[in-house]
């Protein structure tokens, strides 16, 4: 991949994209696709080092807003084809996902989901607990109130997808470059200019902000202040098991998920919000703490009590980028000609960037409107139009 190594930064670029994560890299690609040229892509560290290489590869169409069971619904589509489509191994794999509940609350929000997501063609279904056994014979359903499963979802191997991304953007002759920093961007009369870096400027009249966690302090470049605060998520992986758990398996009660990789390994992760520091904004400590893996262990053995012999090998932590209404903030804004995001997507941007990378890309090169930019808009706050989703699991 010739475009990753240290070539000297070009003086000009017709578009340059913040961030080689799943957000950045997927809209470079779908820009070359759609013809635009000299597209560059530059990364503070290496292709992947944001959240998408920390993430959990979780891929799901079990949401409650009409709106998120579309997008996740155009996105798996994608992912149904991305390895010929990229030329490149995805391990995208159609395990499913089972949703489980133990309260009587979660239990009626989940027939009404279902029901939304069988009006929006995705085939999940509504599961007394017992029937839970029949998708994960080894699961604790002894407070387990209801549950729900889709065939459909799934999961893939986060690295791969990335690397894919990239490898197929590089055929297409985007420039990526990795260890280069976004140090400003320039404005002049309301249009993008230039984006500063700490190894040149290159001139653009386009810049994309797909920094992730990084992007409300990119944003505040040009001087923007968005909505987004960072949360602190650890994850881990155990040593391998033969394959036994077909599904990911989550929790709406206490946010625990886990689901077993190709290579047999359980991994899986659990929020927690009592955490000091949890939400500090100023705080991307990406440190492993004693605390998670306890209180991971606990919720798994609990309800995965399989799991009580295996050892964890690894576990580590990202952040998310975490809006007011759990939404990713899409498109541009007005009064700055040229400048986009596409960024806020708490826990669930790796599921979702397919298809937010194909429809910004669309966007950005014709300047056609796209109904969900525009619903995910910055405007939205104004407007006052938020819309949590039930199943934002955190
Ligand atoms: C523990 C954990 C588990 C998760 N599990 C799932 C899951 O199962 N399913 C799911 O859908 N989502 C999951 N997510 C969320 C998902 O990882 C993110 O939503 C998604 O990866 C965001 O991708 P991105 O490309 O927008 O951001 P990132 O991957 O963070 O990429 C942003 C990139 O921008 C770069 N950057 C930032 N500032 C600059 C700058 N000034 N100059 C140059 N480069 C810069 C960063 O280095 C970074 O590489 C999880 C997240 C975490 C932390």
């Amino acid at each position: 991949m010739t475009s990753l190594t240290n070539t000297a930064l070009p003086s000009s670029a017709d578009a340059v994209i913040v961030g080689a994560g799943i957000n950045g890299l997927a809209v470079a690609y779908e820009l070359a696709k759609l013809g635009v040229r000299n597209v560059v892509v530059i990364e503070k560290g290496y292709v992947g080092s944001g959240s998408t290489g920390r993430c959990g590869g979780g891929i799901r169409q079990q949401w409650t807003t009409e709106e998120n069971v579309r997008l996740a619904r155009e996105s798996v589509e994608l992912y149904e084809n991305l390895t010929s489509e990229l030329g490149y191994q995805t391990f995208f794999r159609r395990g499913g996902y089972l949703m489980v509940t133990e309260t009587e609350e979660h239990r009626a929000a989940m027939r009404e989901a279902v029901a939304l997501q069988n009006r929006c063609g995705v085939e999940s279904e509504f599961l007394e607990p017992d029937r839970c056994l029949d998708i994960v014979p080894d699961l604790n359903i002894a407070r387990i109130k209801g549950a729900s499963f889709c065939a459909g979802d799934g999961t893939a191997y986060p690295f791969s997808v990335v690397w894919g991304y990239a490898r197929a953007a590089d055929r297409r002759r985007v420039k990526i470059f990795s260890q280069t920093r976004v140090t400003g961007i320039e404005c002049d009369g309301g249009r993008i200019t230039a984006v500063g870096t700490d190894r040149g400027r290159i001139a653009t009249p386009i810049v994309v902000n797909c920094a992730g966690p990084w992007a409300r302090a990119l944003a505040a470049k040009v001087g923007l202040d968005l909505p987004n605060r960072q949360e602190r998520h650890e994850i881990m992986v155990s040593e391998s098991l033969k394959p036994c758990l077909e599904p990911m398996v989550i929790s709406l009660s206490n946010g625990i998920y886990f689901s077993q990789s190709m290579r047999g390994e359980i991994v899986g992760g659990i929020g927690d919000p009592e955490e000091p520091g949890w939400e500090d904004p100023a705080r991307f400590d990406t440190r492993s703490q004693l605390r998670f893996a306890v209180r991971f262990a606990r919720a798994l053995c609990d309800l995965y009590p399989a799991a009580r012999p295996l050892r964890m090998m690894r576990q580590w932590a990202g952040m998310y980028d975490v809006t007011p209404d759990h939404r990713p903030i899409l498109g541009g804004v007005p009064g700055l000609d040229g400048y986009f995001q596409i960024c806020g997507f708490s826990g669930h941007g790796f599921m979702l960037a397919p298809i937010a990378g194909k429809r910004m890309a669309r966007h950005i090169a014709t300047g056609e409107p796209d109904d969900i930019v525009t619903s995910l808009s910055l405007a939205r706050f104004e407007r006052g139009d938020l819309q949590t989703d039930a199943f934002v699991v955190g």
